[in-house]
């Protein structure tokens, strides 16, 4: 990595911005939130985790001149043919007419209830880390973690899908364990190693 001393988090997530924040915080590297910013949140129209993750870290970088690190991320599920992959935070918007905002017990209730009865509740948090640079260059990293959907929800740390998403081996939910377990293991930290290894061959 370039000799990077401030980064923009380019998300409006603030789960996300938590976790990226704890994973950089060794490097001594300072974050601004693009929410903190005030920048706009680019609507996410690519087909991939990759190109989401791209045209978010883009548009940050763009738009305040400095290095922009983005997180595209989601839950796909086996017995939902990967549902709700790029669509995860979409699957929780509550219609306008009652407000707007996310509703994750809501979005939890629909994956369960679309796995209905079937015994297949293998499933997986993918995430791709982005990092772009004013002058238009860009990285992509890709992680994953595999488990399984529990039911009913358990556990309040974490965020959006965590208290049902458990990884394989682990008796307990994304949302029960605690947050230094979750980035040990986590999509998101699969994929910040790939980029650690990446931009710091040196270790
Ligand atoms: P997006 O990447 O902004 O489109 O949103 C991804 C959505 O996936 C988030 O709003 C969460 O609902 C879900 N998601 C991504 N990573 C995690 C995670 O680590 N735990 C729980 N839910 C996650």
């Amino acid at each position: 990595m370039k000799n990077i001393s401030k980064i923009v988090v380019a998300s409006h997530n603030e789960g996300k911005v938590r976790e990226i924040r704890d994973l950089l915080a060794p490097f001594g590297i300072e974050t601004v939130s693009a929410g903190e910013l005030g920048l706009a949140e680019p609507d996410e129209t690519e087909t991939t985790f990759a190109g989401n993750a791209e045209l978010k870290a883009r548009a940050a970088a763009n738009a305040s001149g400095l290095p922009a690190l983005s997180d595209d991320s989601g839950l796909a599920v086996d017995a939902l043919n990967g549902d709700p992959g790029i669509y995860a935070a979409r699957w929780a918007e509550k219609p306008s007419c009652e407000g707007g905002g996310r509703d994750f017990d809501m979005a939890m209730w629909h994956v369960n209830d679309g796995i209905g009865e079937n015994p297949d509740r293998r499933a997986r948090f993918i995430c791709a880390l982005c990092l772009a640079y004013p002058n238009g260059e860009a990285y992509t990293y890709e992680g994953k973690v595999e488990g399984d959907i529990i039911w009913p929800p358990r556990g309040d740390k974490g965020f959006g899908y965590d208290p049902i998403f458990r990884a394989i081996g682990d008796s307990k939910t994304f949302a029960e364990i605690d947050p230094a377990e979750k980035h040990a293991k986590s999509h998101r930290a699969d994929a910040f190693a790939k980029f650690l290894k990446d931009q710091f061959p040196d270790g």
